[in-house]
């Protein structure tokens, strides 16, 4: 530790001095708590080496803390003692082309005793995928992110431009602020695979590759401010909530994964259905297994059931199918001869409130489980799930995923083995964050749920 620490701080001088002449003045230390907002510290340039040497100090409360920034307890956590230490991962700080003089850098949380702390989420993502090298795979993952662009000087929603779902008419009126959207994220060496104009009123999706998948949830963290930081630019207020307007379709947070052992994804190629291998299958198989407790982790507040719901394509059911919208699990295999390199399932059911690591952390636990166990799929559903009586959907084993936060707290709290893999103090933050946050909005009418919501992640 010791030494790979002093040649940190090496390359921090370097990367400090390289920053400079880029025109960086401040580099933010960023992590994602269990609420799922991004909480910061900033420091000058200039303090980058002592940062990457000591640390940045900052309270463990954040972790208990509710997105309106109130304060609930576990056993462990929530009152006014502690303090951890932030260490920026150089290998990922990025000149944020949206901010002119800032860099941005995620920080794994340490301890004052130089450990690892327990409720860092990045650090539980980054075990998890430690934990699937170790069983011979690797995982890649990105995250699709939806968000409403509406305009500013009020707190409802108004959309900020009038065209089509996937209309052309909807870029025309947005043209400069969306070719602004996409000069930034090159500029900040994101490989965007598409920008559309999404469904829902005012809404669009920016969907960007694969990647370890502690840089997808980083990724996933930088592109949202990038896109807040050029709406600010461009007079324009980005809603990433998951129901901006109750009733409507909302934004997702959908996540793709492929798996893979010495070189070759599981999900293709294979003798399984559509040419899963066995291993991609069961991986594929463990997800879904205990996807309605990993809602707790990936649909974290009141307004994700608002748009967790059928007929909306945001996975509301937990079953697959290959190219099925509908389905929490779609099977994805590309076009003809490229399966190798696409096949991979879009886990549709959760939402961009949800910390983005956890979520890639639970993900890649519940793979491994089902692996572990040669988990096999169900039949595949193809069509609207919702077209079945509650009688069918449980003949053929499909459930309807938690209709509450609380239906998905019950199934977290009941999911023994993922709260084991989280560890007690991060698997309690989430619990008291969870059932705090439902009891926030306990009776509270859907408008008002998305309205507080609206603005905030
Ligand atoms: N906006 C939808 C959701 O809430 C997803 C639409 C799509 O399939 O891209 O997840
Ligand atoms: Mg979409």
């Amino acid at each position: 530790m010791a030494k790979s620490r002093a040649s940190n701080v090496t390359r921090a001088k370097e990367l400090a001095a390289k920053l400079q002449r880029q025109g960086v003045e401040g580099v933010v230390l960023s992590y994602v708590e269990t609420a799922g907002i991004n909480r910061i510290k900033t420091i000058p340039v200039a303090r980058l080496p002592r940062a990457t040497e000591v640390g940045v100090g900052m309270s463990p409360v954040f972790d208990t803390f509710l997105s309106d920034d109130s304060i609930t307890t576990t056993g462990e956590m929530g009152g006014p003692d502690g303090d951890l230490r932030l260490f920026p991962d150089l290998d990922q700080i990025v000149v944020l082309a949206g901010q002119p003089g800032w860099a941005w850098a995620p920080v794994d949380r340490r301890t004052q005793d130089d450990e690892p702390y327990a409720a860092c989420q990045r650090t539980f993502a980054r075990t998890m995928i430690e934990r699937a090298a170790d069983a011979g795979l690797t995982v890649q993952m990105a995250f699709e992110i939806e968000w409403c662009v509406g305009k500013t000087g009020t707190d409802d929603f108004v959309p900020a431009c009038s065209g089509s779902a996937y209309g052309m008419t909807r870029l025309v009126e947005l043209s400069d602020y969306a070719r602004d959207i996409l000069t930034a994220l090159e500029k900040e060496d994101v490989d965007v695979d598409q920008l559309h104009p999404e469904y829902a009123a005012g809404q669009f999706e920016v969907s960007v590759g694969a990647a370890d998948p502690v840089a997808a949830a980083d990724r996933s963290v930088l592109v949202r401010q990038t896109i807040r930081a050029v709406s600010a630019e461009h007079g324009v207020r980005p809603s990433f909530a998951p129901s901006v307007v109750p009733g409507t379709v909302g934004n997702g947070g959908h996540v793709h994964l492929s798996v893979w052992r010495d070189g070759t994804n599981v999900f293709a190629g294979g003798p399984g259905r559509f040419g899963m291998a066995e291993e991609g299958e069961a991986f594929a198989a463990g997800i879904l297994a205990v996807l309605p407790a990993l809602c707790a982790v990936g649909a974290p507040t009141p307004a994700s059931y608002l748009r967790l719901v059928p007929s909306h394509w945001a996975g509301a059911f937990a079953c697959w199918g290959r190219e099925t919208r509908e389905s929490a699990m779609r099977f994805v295999t590309g076009l003809a001869g490229t399966e190798k390199d696409a096949a991979n399932f879009e886990v549709k059911s959760f939402d961009l409130a949800a910390n983005p690591y956890l979520v890639v952390g639970a993900l890649i636990a519940a793979g491994l489980r089902g692996v572990r166990d040669a988990l096999t799929l169900p039949a595949e559903v193809t069509g609207d799930p919702a077209r079945f009586s509650e009688e069918e959907l449980a003949e053929m084993g499909v459930r309807r995923l938690p209709t509450s936060l609380d239906a998905a707290i019950d199934e977290f709290a009941a999911c023994y083995f993922l709260r084991e893999e989280m560890g007690k103090t991060l698997a309690d933050a989430v619990l008291a964050v969870r059932r705090a946050e439902a009891e926030r909005f306990r009776d509270a009418a859907p408008e008002d749920v998305a309205a507080a919501l609206r603005w905030v992640f």
